[in-house]
C-alpha cells in the first residue's frame, strides 16, 4: 500500500537525463579523457544518480551553479546497457496491460538517436542498427526484451503489430508503406479516435512481427526511408519526429496466471532503480469492437518509442523558407507536448491532445494510467548551454 501511494504521488511520468560525452572541435575526445576530469568548456555534469549541475560562467562574473533533479541522471560514461536497465521493467508493465511511451527529447546533436536507436553517421542510416551489440539503443533492446519476455511466458503470447511513422511539418508519413516508398498520410489525414478512446491513423501500415529480428528489420527499413525520402526535400532526420508503435493484442482475456508470472519476473529484476512496479491496471485489456478488421481480438497494450525532432528554437530568427517552416512546426508540436504534460500535471479536465499530430498520435500512451518515460538528452558543452538550460527546465516541469 505504501508503495502504491508512492507511485500515485509520483504520477506516471518520469524524466531521466542523459549527458552525452564531451568533445570539441567536432572530434570526439578519447573516452579516457572525458571520464572523470573536467575539460574546459564542459559545463554540464552528473553530480550523482539524480542530479545535474550546470556551471554558468559569464565573462567577468563568478560562476554560478544550477542544479536540476530527475528520477535518474546518466553521466557521459553511462553505457547503453545501463540506460536500458532502468527501462526493462516498463516492458513487463507493457505485458501487464499498461500503455508505455519512451521518448527522447533534446536539441540536435544531444544524443537522442544514439539513445533510442544506436550509433550512426549522417550518410549511413543503415549502419544505425548494425553496430556491435553493446552500442544498440533502446528500440532494438526493447524489441529483444519484449520477445524474451513473451517466450518466457508462453501461456500469454500476444500478437505484436508494428507501425512506424514520421511526423514532418505536421504531416504523417508511413515508413512501412508497402511499395518500399513512404506514403504521406498527410495533413488531411484525420486521426480517428476509436470508441474506447484509442487514437488511430487510418490506412497506416501495421506489420505483424513474431521475433525481435523481424521487429528490428522493420525499424531498419523505416529508419532508412526516414532519411532517404523520395517525396521530401529534407534530408535531415533531426527535423522530424519518429514514432515506432508496437500494438499487442491477445485472442482472449488474460487470466491471473499471466499476471502472477509477470509479477514474478518483476521481482527478479527489481532493484533500487525499479520505480515502475505497479499492479496490472484494472481496466486491461482494452476491448476492440468486433468490426475492427485490423486488430481482431483485444488490445492488451501499446508501446510507443519516439525520437523527437531537435528541440532547438534559436534557428527561428534569421531563417527563411523551408527551414523556417520546419522550425515553426517543430516548435508548435513540442509546445503542444509541453501543454499536454502541463495539463496532466495540473489534473485539468481537458487535455489538449488534438492540438498537434504528435500529441494526438501519442494520446494513448501519455496520461491516464499509461507510463511515460522521457529521456532528456543534453550536450555538456558551454556552446550549447542556453539550449541545455531550456531543455533541463522543460524536463523538470514535465515531471
Ligand atoms: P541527436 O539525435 O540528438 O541529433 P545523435 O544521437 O545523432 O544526436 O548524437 C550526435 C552524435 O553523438 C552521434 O555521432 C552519436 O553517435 C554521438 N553520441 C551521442 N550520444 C553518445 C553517447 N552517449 N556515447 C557515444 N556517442 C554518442
Amino acid at each position: 500500500a505504501l508503495h502504491n501511494s508512492l507511485v500515485e504521488l509520483k504520477g506516471n511520468i518520469r524524466v531521466h537525463c542523459r549527458i552525452r560525452p564531451f568533445w570539441s572541435f567536432g572530434h570526439k575526445l578519447d573516452g579516457s579523457a572525458s571520464q572523470n576530469c573536467t575539460t574546459p568548456g564542459e559545463v554540464v555534469h552528473a553530480v550523482d544518480d539524480e542530479t545535474v549541475l550546470v556551471r554558468c560562467a559569464l565573462p567577468g562574473r563568478p560562476p554560478t551553479d544550477k542544479t536540476y533533479n530527475f528520477e535518474r541522471v546518466y553521466g557521459p560514461a553511462a553505457s547503453q546497457a545501463v540506460v536500458f536497465e532502468d527501462i526493462r521493467p516498463l516492458l513487463i508493465s507493457l505485458l501487464d496491460g499498461y500503455n508505455v511511451c519512451i521518448m527522447a527529447y533534446g536539441q540536435t546533436g544531444s544524443g537522442k538517436s544514439y539513445t533510442m536507436l544506436g550509433p550512426h553517421s549522417e550518410d549511413d542510416a543503415a549502419a544505425l542498427l548494425s553496430g556491435v551489440h553493446e552500442d544498440l539503443g533502446i528500440i532494438p533492446r526493447a524489441a529483444e526484451e519484449l520477445f524474451r519476455l513473451i517466450s518466457e511466458n508462453p501461456s500469454r503470447s500476444p500478437k505484436v503489430d508494428v507501425s512506424i511513422v514520421e511526423i514532418y511539418n505536421n504531416n504523417i508519413f508511413d515508413l512501412l508503406a508497402k511499395d518500399n516508398s513512404t506514403v504521406m498520410l498527410g495533413a488531411k489525414c484525420q486521426m480517428a479516435t476509436m470508441q474506447e478512446g484509442r487514437s488511430e491513423v487510418p490506412r497506416l501500415t501495421c506489420r505483424p512481427v513474431t521475433s525481435a529480428e523481424e521487429f528490428v528489420g522493420l525499424i531498419h527499413k523505416g529508419v532508412r526511408l526516414r532519411v532517404q525520402h523520395p517525396t521530401l526535400v529534407h534530408k535531415n532526420s533531426s527535423r522530424s519526429h519518429l514514432i515506432v508503435t508496437a500494438t499487442l493484442t491477445t485472442a482472449s482475456p488474460l487470466g491471473n496466471t499471466a499476471t502472477q508470472s509477470s509479477q514474478a519476473s518483476l521481482q527478479k529484476i527489481a532493484g533500487a532503480s525499479n520505480w515502475w512496479i505497479t499492479p496490472p491496471p484494472a481496466s486491461s485489456p482494452h476491448t476492440i469492437p468486433a468490426d475492427s478488421a485490423d486488430h481482431p481480438g483485444q488490445v492488451l497494450a501499446r508501446l510507443q518509442l519516439v525520437d523527437l525532432a531537435g528541440s532547438e528554437c534559436s534557428a527561428v530568427s534569421g531563417v527563411t523558407g523551408l527551414a523556417l517552416k520546419e522550425t515553426s512546426f517543430i516548435n508548435r508540436s513540442l509546445a503542444a507536448l509541453a501543454d499536454v504534460l502541463g495539463a496532466l500535471s495540473e489534473h485539468c479536465d481537458h487535455i489538449p491532445y488534438r492540438n498537434s499530430k504528435l500529441t494526438h498520435l501519442l494520446q494513448d500512451s501519455i496520461g491516464g494510467n499509461a507510463k511515460l518515460l522521457m529521456i532528456l538528452c543534453v550536450s555538456p558543452g558551454q556552446k550549447h548551454m542556453a539550449e541545455t538550460l531550456r531543455g533541463l527546465t522543460f524536463g523538470a516541469q514535465a515531471r
